[in-house]
C-alpha cells in the first residue's frame, strides 16, 4: 500500500518547493523505494499548456504527451520513475471532472459541493497518480492562506485522518529570513505559516526552512517550540551554489530518517553516490565552453529551464564548464549578429510567436557560416529549415506559416490532420483550440545511418517527446537537399525530424526536444555530443567548415 508525502509551502513562493520535493524523492528512492510524484496546482487553467512562460516558465511535457508544470521536469531529473497524466492536477482539470460527471448525471441528484464532490475527486486523482508506488510525494502549488488552494489541503487533510499517522508524512517548507540591519534571522513567518496551516487541520510533521545561512541551532529550538514540530524535524535548507548538493545536504540532516521512520519502514542507508558523483563532476571541469542560446524571454530563466539543465548535463558528462548566456533575438535584429562571435556554440530553443524570430534566423546564419556548433530545437530546427532556404536554396522570402501566412515559399506549413498518441485522427488548422491541439509526447524518429544524428545516439530508432504545431513542408525537401541540407531524421509518417548539414563541424536540430528526457545522471546523447563539439571548438581543434 502507498504512502504518501505531502509537501506544501507557506510565508512566499518562489521557495523551490518543487526541487525539495524531487530531492527527498531521490534520497528515498536511493533506499530502494519506488517513488512517484504528483503536483496539485491551484490555478484554473486545465493545463498550463496555454499559460504565456512569462508567467508560469517552462510548459514540461510527458511521455505521454501531457503538459505539465515545470516542477514535473524537477521530479523527472531526480527521480527514475517517468511522470503522466496522472501526475499534475490542477484547479481547472478537477473541476473538468466533476462538471463533466455531474452533467452525465453520475451524481444522482445530489447537490454537488466542493466539500465532498470537489475533494473527493482531488483524492481520487492523488491514488491514481500514486499508482503502486511505496510512496508517493505530493506537491501542492501556490502558499498555505491562499484561497485557491484550500480544497486540496482539506483533501490531504482528509486522507492523513483516513490513512492514519504512519501512512502519511506532512512536510512543510518555509522561508525563515535573515535581516541585514539589524543582523537577525527571524523565525516569525515561519510560526505564522504553520499556524494557518494548523488553523485547518494539518500538524507538519516536519519544516524544511529555507535560509541563506545554515540555521543555528537556537532559532531550530524556537520554531520547533512554536509550530510543535521536534526540533530533529526542522531541517534547515539554506543556499547552496549546485541543486545537485541538496539531496546530500538534506540526508545529513536526517530527513529520510525522519520520513521513513513514520511511516514505519525498515530500509536500507541511502546511497547518494551518483549525486556526489554529479557535484564532483561540475567542480573540476577540465575546460569550459560559452553557449549562446537565442530566444525571447531570455530575462525569464525559468522558460527554458530544462534546456539549461540538459546543457548543463552535457557539461557534468564532458567534464566541461557550461557558461550559458541568453540572448534575446530581437537584440540581434537590431545590433546584428557580432554577440555570438567568442561563441563555442548556439543554440535556438523552441518557442512560439514571430517576435525575434529573424534575429533567430540571423543566429543560424552565424553558426552555418562560421563553424560554430549548432544545436537548433523545434522552432530551431524550423529557423534552421528557413535561413537554408533562403540563404542556401535561394528561395527569397521563405517563412513558417505561422509567421508570415501568405510567404512565397512555406518552407515550414501547418499540416491539417496529425495523427496522435492513441492514433486518433486529430484536425488542426488556424481555427484549431490553443489547448492540446499539438503534436505533443513520446513518438519514434528513425535516424538515417551513418548520420551525425545516429551517431550522437549510437541508434537508429528513438523516442523523444514532441510538443508543436507545425511541420518541415515535405514539398521542398528535395530541393533543400540538393542545396546542402541532410534530413536525418524523419517520423513514422515521413515528416522531418532532424536535419543536420554534412559540411559543418556540428551542425544538427530536432523537431522534438531532447531537453524533457535528458537529466543528471545519464546526460543525453545530443547535448553531450553538442558540448563536445562546443569544446573542441574552444580549443581550436574543431574542423573548419568544408568549402562547398
Ligand atoms: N511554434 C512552432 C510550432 O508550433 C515551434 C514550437 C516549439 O518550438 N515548441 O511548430
Amino acid at each position: 500500500m502507498t504512502s504518501y508525502v505531502f509537501i506544501t509551502g507557506g510565508v512566499v513562493s518562489s521557495l523551490g518547493k518543487g526541487i525539495t520535493s524531487a530531492c527527498l524523492g531521490a534520497i528515498l528512492e536511493s533506499r530502494g523505494l519506488k517513488i512517484s510524484m504528483i503536483k496539485l496546482d491551484p490555478y484554473i487553467n486545465v493545463d498550463p499548456g496555454t499559460m504565456s512562460p512569462f508567467q508560469h516558465g517552462e510548459v514540461f511535457v510527458t511521455d505521454d504527451g501531457t503538459e505539465t508544470d515545470l516542477d514535473l521536469g524537477h521530479y523527472e531529473r531526480f527521480v527514475r520513475t517517468t511522470c503522466g497524466r496522472n501526475s499534475n492536477f490542477t484547479t481547472g482539470k478537477i473541476y473538468e471532472s466533476v462538471i463533466s460527471k455531474e452533467r452525465r448525471g453520475d451524481y444522482l441528484g445530489a447537490t454537488v459541493q466542493v466539500i465532498p464532490h470537489i475533494t473527493d475527486e482531488i483524492k481520487d486523482s492523488v491514488r491514481a497518480g500514486a499508482g503502486d508506488a511505496d510512496i508517493c510525494l505530493v506537491e501542492i502549488g501556490g502558499t498555505v492562506g491562499d484561497i485557491e488552494s484550500l480544497p486540496f489541503l482539506e483533501a490531504i487533510r482528509q486522507m492523513g485522518i483516513e490513512l492514519g499517522h504512519d501512512k502519511v508524512v506532512y512536510v512543510h517548507l518555509t522561508l525563515v529570513p535573515y535581516i541585514a540591519t539589524s543582523q537577525e534571522i527571524k523565525t516569525k513567518p515561519t510560526q505564522h505559516s504553520v499556524k494557518e496551516l494548523r488553523s485547518i487541520g494539518i500538524q507538519p510533521d516536519v519544516l524544511v526552512c529555507r535560509s541563506e545561512a545554515p540555521l543555528p541551532d537556537e532559532q531550530r529550538r524556537k520554531i520547533a517550540l512554536f509550530t510543535n514540530v521536534p526540533k530533529d524535524a526542522v531541517i534547515s535548507a539554506y543556499d547552496v551554489d549546485d541543486l545537485y548538493k541538496i539531496p546530500e545536504m538534506m540526508h545529513a540532516q536526517g530527513l529520510d530518517d525522519i520520513v521513513t521512520k513514520q511511516l514505519q519502514l525498515d530500509l536500507p542507508e541511502a546511497d547518494l553516490s551518483e549525486w556526489q558523483a554529479i557535484v564532483e563532476a561540475k567542480r573540476n571541469p577540465t575546460s569550459e565552453v560559452n553557449i549562446a542560446m537565442v530566444g525571447k524571454y531570455m530575462d525569464l530563466k525559468d522558460s527554458y529551464i530544462s534546456l539549461s539543465e540538459a546543457l548543463l548535463h552535457g557539461g557534468i558528462h564532458t567534464r566541461t564548464r557550461v557558461n550559458i548566456h541568453y540572448i534575446e533575438s530581437a537584440d540581434i535584429e537590431e545590433q546584428g549578429a557580432g554577440c555570438l562571435e567568442n561563441m563555442d556554440g548556439i543554440v535556438v530553443p523552441g518557442g512560439f510567436g514571430d517576435r525575434g524570430i529573424e534575429g533567430k534566423i540571423e543566429a543560424v546564419r552565424f553558426a552555418r557560416e562560421n563553424g560554430i556548433p549548432y544545436l537548433g530545437i523545434c522552432l530551431g530546427l524550423q529557423v534552421a529549415v528557413i535561413e537554408a532556404a533562403r540563404n542556401l536554396a535561394g528561395l527569397d522570402g521563405a517563412m513558417s506559416t505561422e509567421f508570415h501566412r501568405d510567404t512565397p515559399h512555406p518552407v515550414v506549413a501547418l499540416i491539417t490532420e496529425w495523427q496522435d498518441v492513441s492514433g486518433d485522427l486529430e484536425q488542426r488548422d488556424e481555427g484549431s483550440d490553443l489547448g492540446g491541439t499539438m503534436r505533443l509526447g513520446a513518438q519514434q524518429v528513425h535516424l538515417a545511418e551513418g548520420s551525425l544524428a545516429a551517431t550522437s545516439y549510437g541508434a537508429t530508432l528513438i523516442e523523444e517527446r514532441h510538443r508543436h504545431r507545425y511541420e518541415v513542408n515535405n514539398n521542398y525537401r528535395a530541393q533543400l537537399e540538393d542545396a546542402g541540407l541532410r534530413f536525418s531524421g524523419t517520423s513514422v509518417d515521413d515528416l522531418v525530424e532532424m536535419v543536420e548539414i554534412p559540411g559543418h563541424p556540428w551542425f544538427l536540430a530536432s523537431q522534438f526536444h531532447p531537453e524533457f528526457t535528458s537529466n543528471p545522471r545519464d546526460g543525453h546523447p545530443l547535448f553531450i555530443g553538442f558540448i563536445t563539439a562546443a569544446r573542441q571548438h574552444h580549443e581550436g581543434i574543431l574542423p573548419k567548415v568544408a568549402e562547398a
